[in-house]
């Protein structure tokens, strides 16, 4: 069984501080089923190959048990299952968990990766290999192997060679494989307990409480064991990355409320209108669009010819769709119009070619650590000639008269920054990707704590 990982990043050669395997030198491992081998069959600064080779040992699996021939002659040795999974987690179990003690930077930097597995069994086929890898962002191709090359008639196998094809971080595509590779193969070579809902939160998270196929990918992954089942997705439920469906649904009406006296919402979407139209920006995409507040008002505006909204959340998209259905426009205003599903995290093709992105109220919706992948997939690779980004200003809360005191403004926000916090960090990617900065205050100004909202203009220069 042989998973190799291809990077384009520059310099490539970076894969082997990530992996913490010296592209030099080949290592093997002995593991209880078998040797893992480590090897890198290319390297260059332009691409480098890290190939994880496994090589299973049947004799040693049943070593000691009274054994049927079933589970001497199997697939096992030749398939990517539970068993790459546990030599994943333990050859380069440095990199699955993100750390990196030369470079401590790189885990979190997205870069261009392909994954290629020589034989996945996929049970449920390509449309379910697609339904788990393609929500998270991955091109997919999938060839399929036939039972038998002689004995045609005999029909497909369920084995797959699998190209997984994205940018982001490297530690995101080994958690990724590490769940879905024995979901994909529907069966584990060990007792699954209750260390496993465990294991399954760790490495699921950021991602799982979002996924649309959460729910299989639990079942399977738990074996179908009903009790920890429920015990996993009652946890994903509340986890720190919540279901963005419900957290928006349940807590947007919590912000609104906290600043509606000063009908903030409005005075928002004004500043960002005005500032688009002043730099011209007629085709623009709403990066975290939620349900369209922004959206309605540039498509009842003519001056906008290309308006894309995006949002990580299926329902609040949906919502979005059926609030602007009822503007009861002409239909070739439609075209104008498109709502996709998308994480900013994540560098996404669909992102490009706009005069301006907007960033309403979203940068505070993210973990701090993965600030530094949003700004590469906005100013780095959809570099749009102007970004308009809102947040609130957190010096502003103790005048909110709703609010508690240390308390954000709504559950879902990560953090909510000082003017001279957002200030600095907004220099610096100015600074990082070429942009120039400018900003402005939203919202009744206080002399001591300044605005409710802050705003930043970016340029391109
Ligand atoms: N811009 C909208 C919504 C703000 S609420 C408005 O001003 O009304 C924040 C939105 O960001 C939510 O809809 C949430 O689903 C979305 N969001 C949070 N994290 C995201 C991510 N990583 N990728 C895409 N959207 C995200």
């Amino acid at each position: 069984m042989l998973l190799t990982i291809t990077t384009t990043y520059h310099p490539a050669t970076d894969l082997g501080y990530l992996l913490h395997k010296h592209p030099d030198r080949c290592q093997s491992f002995s593991l209880s089923f078998g040797q893992a081998h480590v090897f890198y069959p290319e390297v260059s600064v332009g691409r480098c190959t890290a190939a994880l080779l496994l090589d299973v040992d049947p004799i040693k699996l049943v070593r000691g048990r009274s054994v049927t021939l079933e589970q001497y002659v199997n697939d096992r040795p030749y398939v990517a299952s539970s068993f790459l999974s546990v030599a994943i987690a333990q050859v380069w179990s440095t990199a699955l968990t993100g750390r990196c003690k030369e470079r401590p930077e790189l885990p979190q930097t997205p870069i261009p990766l392909l994954a290629k597995l020589s034989v996945l069994p996929c049970r449920g086929g390509e449309e379910f290999l697609r339904q788990l890898f393609e929500p998270l962002g991955y091109t997919v191709t999938a060839q399929r192997h036939s039972l038998d090359e002689e004995f045609p008639d005999w029909g497909q196998s369920q084995y797959y060679t699998v190209e997984l094809h994205h940018t982001l971080p490297l530690t995101d595509l080994l958690s990724h494989l590490y769940v879905l590779i024995p979901v994909l193969d529907d069966d584990k070579h060990y007792w699954v307990g209750d260390d496993e809902v465990e294991k399954l939160l760790r490495h699921g998270e950021g991602w799982l409480s979002n996924h649309p196929a959460r729910e299989q990918i639990t079942n399977r992954y738990l074996k179908r064991q009903r009790h920890l089942t429920r015990a996993a997705l009652a946890q994903l439920a509340e986890e720190d990355e919540p279901d963005p469906d419900s957290a928006e649904e349940s807590h947007a009406l919590e912000e609104a409320a906290v600043e509606k006296p000063i009908s903030l919402n409005q005075q928002r979407l004004n500043a960002v209108v005005t500032a688009l139209k002043t730099n011209g920006a007629k085709r623009v995409i709403d990066l975290g669009c939620g349900q369209g507040n922004l959206l309605k008002i540039l498509l009842g505006d003519s001056f906008f010819e290309q308006i894309t909204g995006v949002d990580v959340s299926y329902r609040s998209l949906e919502v979005a769709q059926q609030r602007l259905d009822r503007l009861h426009l002409p239909r070739n205003q439609w075209n104008r119009l498109q709502l996709i599903q998308g994480a900013l995290t994540y560098q996404d093709k669909r992102f490009t070619g706009y005069d301006a992105a907007t960033v309403i109220e979203v940068i505070e919706h993210l973990d701090p650590p993965r600030l530094t992948a949003f700004e590469r997939v906005v100013f780095e690779f959809a570099q749009p000639k102007t970004v308009v980004i809102t947040t609130p200003n957190i010096e502003y809360n103790v005048r909110f008269e709703n609010l508690p005191a240390l308390k954000l403004r709504h559950k879902d926000h990560r953090f909510e920054w000082t003017r001279t916090e957002f200030q600095n960090w907004a220099n610096s990617v100015a600074e990082r990707f070429s942009y120039t900065v400018q900003f402005q205050t939203i919202g009744q100004e206080d002399p001591e704590v300044g605005s409710p909202t802050q705003m930043a203009l970016f340029r391109n220069c």
